[in-house]
């Protein structure tokens, strides 16, 4: 279906246009990573609290025309959400929203690809910390039979492109397999990201000495799939990652650097968070309610034009102030 294009961005205090906008559709995951939620879980938000679908569309509706263009929907993990064709379906059909992406864990990805491709889902982010069953099972803390290779088949079959694979290095824990998840560049039409872990929240012991530096990443990619050289990034939905391809390789392997690299200056986003808080920032605590004043019929557009005002220069990740946030689940990663 065509769509209105675009409309020009409204820019934060910095500058920086913010076209894009992450969706958080529930808190609730049924995953427990190791890197990102307490084995037991956590308060779940009551269903009240979280934004129905509707409220969903409304909010984007009174946002687009400000020049939001592009949406991400995320979690918590957004697949075990009911009905989630429906609320893409919705959204894509609002004037000025061109691209929506999806952030999983992949588990559902075989049975549902091809309905939220068909629903106006573009492309989508396959979070894989291992290729291996037992260590998969032990890093997510569920046995889900979760298959990566599975989960990119089935994406890539049902046309979404590009297909993305997320994966959290973790020394001693998964960092042996950057050679083999490299490796699926090779033969797959994957863009295969290496994220730094980010130490923070409520974690099982996980440290500063499990973060493994992107460079130290990319040096162990290249000894399994051989040199690799800088690449242009997929043609839509360029982030904060670098990307390289070794020879030959119909993917590119890519590198995310919270820990060694800050990239706010060139951030261009905002998030959703499930119940209802436009968060300018990843941490710390930028947030502005939204759900409050839609439910009361107040206009929103005033509201996210101050928290743009407001939007910080960068994070404080490094410094470790993190707002108290206890999880990446609850604003959306
Ligand atoms: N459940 C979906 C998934 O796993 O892709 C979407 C939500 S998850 C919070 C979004 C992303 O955040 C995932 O790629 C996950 O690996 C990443 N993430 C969560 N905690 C992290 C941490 N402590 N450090 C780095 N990345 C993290
Ligand atoms: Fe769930 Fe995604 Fe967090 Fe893993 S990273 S616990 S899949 S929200």
């Amino acid at each position: 279906m065509l769509n209105a294009p675009a409309l020009e961005p409204r820019r934060d205090q910095f500058g920086r246009a913010i076209e894009y906008l992450r969706i958080s559709v529930t808190d609730r995951c049924n995953f427990r990573c190791v890197y990102c939620m307490p084995a037991e879980g956590l308060d779940w938000l009551p269903k009240r609290d979280i934004l129905s679908y509707e409220e969903i569309v409304a909010i984007v509706a009174q946002l687009a025309p400000l020049g939001l263009s592009r949406l991400r929907i995320t979690g918590g993990e957004p697949t075990i959400r009911p009905d989630l064709a429906q609320l893409i379906a919705q959204l894509k059909a609002i004037p000025g929203i061109s691209d929506i992406a999806l952030s999983t864990n992949g588990v559902k990805l075989p049975a549902m690809a091809a309905e939220l491709a068909a629903a106006g889902l573009d492309r989508v982010n396959i979070s894989a910390d291992s290729l291996r069953p037992d260590r998969i099972a032990a890093i997510a803390r569920r046995d889900l039979k979760f298959d990566p290779v599975a989960a990119i088949t089935a994406a890539r079959r049902a046309g979404l492109d590009p297909v993305k694979v997320n994966v959290v290095v973790m020394r001693g824990i998964n960092d042996d397999e950057v050679g083999d998840l490299a490796r699926l560049t090779l033969e797959h039409v994957v863009h295969v990201r290496f994220i730094e872990l980010m130490p923070v929240g409520e974690m099982a012991n996980l440290t500063w000495e499990h973060v493994v530096p992107s460079d130290e990443v990319l040096s162990r990619a290249a000894e399994a799939v051989g040199p690799l050289t800088g690449a242009e990034g997929p043609a839509r939905g360029n982030g904060p990652a670098k990307y390289f391809r070794a020879s030959g390789a119909a993917g590119t392997v890519g590198v995310i650097t919270p820990m060694t690299h800050t990239y706010c200056g060139s951030c261009n986003r905002v998030r959703l968070t499930a119940d209802g808080r436009l968060r300018t920032c990843l941490y710390g605590d930028h947030e502005v309610n939204l759900r409050d004043p839609l439910r009361s019929g107040a206009a929103l557009a005033p509201l996210f034009e101050t928290a743009l005002a407001n939007k910080p220069k960068e994070h404080q990740l490094l410094q470790m102030q993190v707002g108290g946030l206890r999880a990446l689940s609850q604003v959306g990663g």
